[in-house]
């Protein structure tokens, strides 16, 4: 039987539905959230990042503002910048816009945001949340792609359910699906892979994380009862390293040529080569032998949209009380 397509789109809309509700409530106690995204410079890519934001959060009702710092602001001026936005009890949440200018330490201006307002949870403290078991503000693409495959209805893994199951379950740590569900996360960065294990890992899945060393990615991968890939390279797991009736969870983005049926580069509208957007996985193959598997795009893409309104609503709910 071909995979179930996982709706991306549909389960990060319920999340924003009920992020809705909850914005609209802080609101109507005079403590709604403003996110500020700060940029440096000049980017045209950033642009579009920035517009998308902004849309997303008023949609919402997330109050959003831009603040534009030169070309020439220093690595110290940022900090100051960042620190007049810690201390401002107005502000609840802060986004840096990437790439900063070339001679800007990325990392450390990052850091500089206060972990409260950190929404992108990349701040040591959040992710020392995430190995504590509190994905409050815990990294977005992670997150989201986490909460994708417990959206799923895979069946239990144990069955009848341990006592312990059941009471972990009443706890909300994990579901019956996850439960005991071997996981292999390929990639182990630190906004993805590495948090995206800890997640797992914390719902009572026993997790193998692959790398650029691991010597037998194939057969790690086979393994996975959910296997979740976030490696930026396109076609790196194929048909046959998918146990049959797995989660697939694609996070990487490509954008690779978009080839016709005739071998040849698509045109697109304006006459040039055409490219598409593809993830990790040989999607088409895949199908035949994965029991659920992320599109791409359409899968995890927003999600990460979701769980960054999300982390703006927390802390906003965190920072009002
Ligand atoms: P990254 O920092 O470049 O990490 C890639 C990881 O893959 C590294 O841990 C790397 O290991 C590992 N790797 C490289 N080659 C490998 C191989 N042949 N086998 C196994 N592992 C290998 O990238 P990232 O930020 O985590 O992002 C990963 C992908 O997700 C990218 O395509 C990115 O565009 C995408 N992404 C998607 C979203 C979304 O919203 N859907 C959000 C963020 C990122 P080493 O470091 O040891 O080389």
């Amino acid at each position: 039987m071909p995979a179930q397509i996982i709706d991306g789109n549909a389960v990060a809309d319920r999340i924003v539905a009920e992020l809705a509700a909850e914005v609209a409530k802080l609101k109507a106690a005079g403590r709604g959230p403003l996110l500020v995204a700060v940029q440096v410079g000049e980017n045209a890519a950033s642009r579009v990042y920035i517009k998308n934001q902004k849309e997303s959060c008023e949609k919402i009702g997330i109050s959003y503002r831009l603040d534009e710092l030169p070309a020439t602001t220093t690595q110290a001026d940022l900090a100051a910048h960042i620190g007049k936005l810690n201390a401002d009890p107005r502000v609840t949440g802060v986004i840096l816009q990437m790439p900063l200018p070339e001679g800007l330490d990325p990392r450390a201006a990052q850091r500089a945001i206060g972990f409260e307002k950190d929404i992108e949870g990349m701040h040591p403290a959040n992710m020392g949340r995430v190995v504590y078991g509190d994905a409050a503000q815990a990294p977005c693409t992670a997150h989201g792609a986490y909460l994708l495959a417990r959206s799923l209805e895979l069946p239990p893994s144990h069955d009848p359910l341990p006592e312990f199951a059941k009471r972990v379950i009443a706890a909300g740590k994990t579901t019956a699906g996850l439960y005991g569900k071997n996981v292999v996360v390929v990639g182990h960065s630190e906004i993805v892979g590495k948090p995206l294990a800890l997640l797992f890992l914390d719902s009572f899945c026993t997790v193998s994380v692959c790398h650029i060393a691991t010597k037998n990615l194939a057969e790690m991968a086979r393994q996975a009862d959910i296997l979740c890939v976030a490696v930026g390279k396109p076609g790196l797991i194929k048909a046959e390293m998918i146990k049959p009736g797995a989660a697939v969870i694609d996070i990487g983005i490509n954008r690779v040529p978009d080839i016709g049926p005739d071998g040849k580069q698509l045109l697109n509208k304006k006459g040039k080569p055409a490219m598409k957007t593809v993830g990790d996985v040989d999607y088409e193959k895949a199908c035949a032998v994965a029991g659920w598997i992320t599109p791409v795009p359409g899968g995890v893409g927003p999600m990460t949209v979701a769980m960054l309104l999300k982390n703006v609503v927390e802390a906003a709910r965190a920072a009002r009380g």
